[in-house]
């Protein structure tokens, strides 16, 4: 897997459905069929894509605080911007940790 240096996930519980942050950082968040906002990993980036939206099956993972993406390097600043922006306080950006990776089950 590669490594990043910064993951990040939402708090859905908290999330307002504005989707201000997919309009800064469309390759990291998306929009979920209820409204509220999950975290992806691109194929563009990753080599596959894996939306944390709480679905089950290939290509899905888990939501909230289990459902960490890594960040691409290249979309740090956006991802800083979204969160800065967010109006529910609710995207999470924490450093990247190998353990917690393998907790994902992806
Ligand atoms: S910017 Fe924050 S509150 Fe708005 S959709 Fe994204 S995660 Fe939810």
């Amino acid at each position: 897997m590669a490594e990043t240096k910064l993951m990040v996930w939402i708090d859905q519980d908290l999330c307002t459905g504005d989707g201000i942050c997919e309009e800064i950082a469309p390759d990291v968040f998306v929009g979920r069929d209820d409204g509220l906002w999950v975290v992806k990993e691109e194929s563009s980036h990753f080599g596959s894509t894996i939306v944390f939206d709480g679905a089950e099956g290939d290509g899905h993972g888990p939501e909230g605080s289990r459902g960490v993406a890594r960040v691409p390097d290249a979309q740090i600043d956006d991802v800083v911007e979204a969160a800065t922006e967010c109006p529910g306080e609710c995207i999470m950006i924490e450093p990247y940790d190998a353990t917690i990776m393998a907790a994902r089950g992806v």
